[in-house]
């Protein structure tokens, strides 16, 4: 049967049927191998013959990704980070670069690096002003760079807005779009040129593999300039972590579902509660993002949230400490909820506010969760 006509969770749950053709093996077999022989008239047995430029276990689960990200072609990274800054190195020298004042702090920090060396000009906005990403795109802009839902704000960027506007300069967009798991949004369709994914959070789930990942709308000359420096700069995904990641991936949907009926019900939960200023999440009507939110959310609206709590820098830090269920942690998208003090965590360069505590919610009994933070806000 054809896959075009499978949905996404069928498509997740079977791993685009990777049921091994030689043994019927359901679950696809690890190739750990570095190399593989040449035949008898020396021709490669496969389309690569040496783990630097791929192998059986990493396009397996490039094709899943593509696949759910309705992309023609998926490249795996060994972290997000080197997916991104794979992706930067494709700028043109001196080429401006739009992106958000606001959003993971590594990728900002690498982008002021680059402008820092003279290598790119940088326009970074505020996405709440209305209009600002749009007017900060010029003439020469070359890449866009959004993240969306941001994180740890949780606003939402209209995707088709900017892809159109990056497109009337020859821009490309590229979306961050790690919160959404892949499940909520596709940005593809929504006029995107590239997607992202820290692939370490909900596309793997679990908190046991760092990977990253780009998915293209076109195979043109810019991805295979991406191919060719990931070849390069030997930055693939290793077999076995591939291999987990198709584990993980198996389950997606239903963790998904799972986390985003939690976190909406710990939104609405905690919105009115003393001890809370602000809960930012994207599925409570009164988010700002709300509107775009419904309309380009379509399947959950996730487990990130941050809440604003009542106290300062010294209390809202201590209010992870205080958590006896959630986890103290940082990273997003695993099974086990995990709170953070942002600020803390972004360290000197931060922006973020004092009280600012980030949640990722899991996908345990949601009665948990509720009690272990009323209980933790009541020692603050
Ligand atoms: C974690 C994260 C990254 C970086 O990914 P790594 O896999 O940790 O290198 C980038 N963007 C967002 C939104 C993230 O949460």
């Amino acid at each position: 049967m054809s896959n075009d006509k499978l949905r996404p969770e069928t498509v997740a749950a079977h791993a685009l049927r990777a049921t091994d053709q030689t043994t019927g093996a359901v679950v696809p077999p690890l190739y750990l191998s570095t190399t593989y022989a040449r035949d008898e008239n020396y021709e490669p047995l496969l389309k690569e013959n040496y783990v630097r430029n791929g192998s059986p276990n990493l396009w397996q689960a490039e094709d899943i990704l593509a696949e759910l990200e309705h992309g023609k072609a998926a490249l795996l990274f060994a972290s997000g980070m080197a997916a991104i800054t794979t992706l930067f190195e494709t700028i043109p020298q001196g080429a401006h670069v739009v992106s958000l004042d606001v959003m993971y702090y590594n990728t900002r920090e690498w982008l002021q690096r680059l402008e820092a060396k003279g290598r790119i000009t940088l326009t970074l906005v505020d996405s709440n002003i209305p209009g600002a990403l749009v007017g900060a795109i010029r003439s020469n802009t070359d890449l866009v760079w959004i993240e969306t839902p941001i994180n740890p704000t949780w606003d939402v960027i209209d995707i088709e807005e900017v892809a159109k506007a990056a497109h009337k300069v020859g821009a490309i967009l590229a979306v961050d779009a790690t919160a959404t798991g892949a499940v909520t949004t596709q940005p593809l369709t929504f006029g995107a040129d590239i997607v992202f994914h820290s692939v370490t959070k909900y596309l793997n789930g679990h908190s046991d593999v760092l990977a990253g990942g780009l998915i293209t709308r076109d195979v043109n000359p810019r991805w295979n300039e991406l191919k060719w420096l990931r070849t390069k700069s030997s930055s693939p995904l290793a077999p076995f972590d591939c291999w987990l990641l198709m584990r993980g991936m198996r389950t997606l949907f239903v963790r998904y579902a799972q986390a985003s009926n939690n976190a909406l019900a710990i939104a609405r939960h905690f919105s009115n509660h003393p001890k809370v200023e602000r809960v930012l999440y994207p599925g409570l009507a009164t988010h700002p993002s709300y509107a775009i939110a419904r309309r380009q959310m379509t399947n959950g609206y996730g487990g990130m949230m941050s809440l604003l709590l009542k106290s300062d820098f010294a209390g809202s830090k201590k209010f992870c400490t205080l958590l006896k269920v959630i986890i103290p942690a940082t990273s997003l998208g695993g099974v086990e909820s995990l709170a953070e003090h942002r600020k803390t965590v972004e360290g000197p360069t931060s922006t973020l506010p004092d009280n600012l505590v980030r949640l990722s919610i899991g996908i345990e009994n949601v009665n948990d969760l509720v009690a272990d933070i009323e209980q933790a806000l009541k020692e603050i």
